[in-house]
């Protein structure tokens, strides 16, 4: 017998109800009753992007198809735009942009580190025709949070959209689209959402509309106008991915009844008994101070063989954390918490981390990581 317990930063763990819910016999797009479904969807998006604006679109695709979608829908060939890197996923935004032919001013940031909002500032002033700024909300590569409220400050007096990766922050750090400014913000199924891979949301908003208006870059399924367009009619302009939407409405409906600001606390609660359990186990945050919500990445210890270890606890135990990506293979792991996670997770992620170095001959002292995260999610209400 395996049971399998799922700490990955994507996918994530999902509710049984939700599973219920994508199971429903199958119902056609182009009727009232997918449509009551699909509004009630948006609607929901809306108030978890914290934002009136009507236009939350629904894409049938991984995160990185609503990235393109914004690349496409907001830029020219040519145009030039600022890119804060300092892991996969800023790298990411980056390749999109010069796939199509926009200049790419980076701003490099060192992995395990948070962009400071003066350095979007000062490269701004300096390039004056920046068009688009991109940032990512958590780094899930590096376990970075970017402070995106800074970012938004920093941006606001300048002529560039900012225009946000939250595919794994929605939900579980605070963004606030209309409050701090974010012209677009973009969400994915898999990660806080408590929901299978693929779809990926994006919130749109108002003050975007000139900039799509002008954008040039060549685009037919990701085309927002396309998408507002049918929205206006509840529906997509193709075939949406009816099971997932079905989902969907079940698991904002969770979001929604424990309000979005308890969903953040709970967030941020499970996330330091996390980071506490580690370092009681003598063990290293790889993201510092800079630490997010989402994940916890933590620095392998010195010469252990970390992969075979994660592979060895997946096959032998059921239990899946992950390790670093590229540079970061075999020198980091990462403990994904975000989403359908309650208190008996992390003590399960924590026990499961002692075990696999403990097995491995990793001189650590058994139950001290998970000691301590009992004490503080005893201590921390
Ligand atoms: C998971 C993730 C993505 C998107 O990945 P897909 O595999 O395309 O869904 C993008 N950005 C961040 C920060 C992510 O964590």
């Amino acid at each position: 017998m395996k049971k399998t317990y799922l700490f990955t930063p994507g996918p994530t763990q999902i509710p049984h109800d939700v599973t219920l819910a994508e199971a429903k016999s199958m119902i056609h797009h182009r009727t009232s009753e997918f449509s009551n479904i699909f509004i009630k969807v948006t609607e929901d998006l809306k108030y978890v992007f914290q934002s009136k604006s009507d236009e939350v679109f629904t894409f049938a695709s991984s995160g990185t198809g609503g990235m393109e979608a914004c690349v496409v829908n907001t830029l020219s060939q040519g145009d030039k735009a600022v890119v804060v890197r300092g892991g996969k996923f800023g790298e990411r935004w980056a390749e999109i942009c010069e796939a199509y032919g926009v200049d790419v001013i980076p701003i490099d940031i060192e992995y395990g580190k948070a962009v400071k909002p003066d350095l979007l500032d000062y490269a701004l002033r300096k390039e004056k025709e920046a068009r688009s700024v991109f940032v990512t909300q958590c780094e899930t590569s590096t376990g970075v949070v970017h402070d995106i409220e800074g970012i938004a400050k920093a941006v606001k007096s300048h002529n560039a959209l900012l225009i946000i990766d939250a595919i794994t922050g929605i939900g579980v750090h605070p963004l606030m689209m209309d409050d701090w400014g974010i012209d677009i913000a973009v969400a994915g199924s898999q990660k806080g959402c408590m929901l299978p891979p693929g779809l990926a949301f994006v919130c749109v908003a108002q003050s975007a509309w000139e900039s799509i208006k002008k954008a040039r870059l060549p685009k037919y399924y990701w085309d927002f106008k396309k998408m507002r367009k049918s929205l206006g009619n509840k529906t997509t302009p193709f075939t949406p991915a009816i099971s997932l939407i079905m989902a969907a409405g079940k698991a904002l409906d969770m979001i929604k009844k424990e309000g979005i600001e308890n969903v953040w606390s709970r967030h941020a609660r499970l996330a330091h008994a996390t980071r506490e359990g580690i370092k009681a186990l003598g063990l290293e945050l790889f993201a510092g101070d800079a630490s997010s919500n989402v994940l916890t990445a933590v620095k392998s210890p010195e010469g252990f063989d970390i992969n075979s270890a994660i592979k060895k606890l997946r096959d032998e135990s059921g239990v899946t954390i992950t390790g670093g990506q590229e540079e970061l293979k075999g020198k980091i792991f990462r403990i994904g918490h975000m989403g359908y996670v309650n208190e008996f997770d992390i003590i399960v992620a924590i026990s499961a981390v002692e075990k696999c170095l403990h097995e491995n001959g990793c001189k650590i002292e058994l139950g001290k990581g998970v000691s301590r995260v009992q004490e503080v999610l005893l201590s921390c209400k």
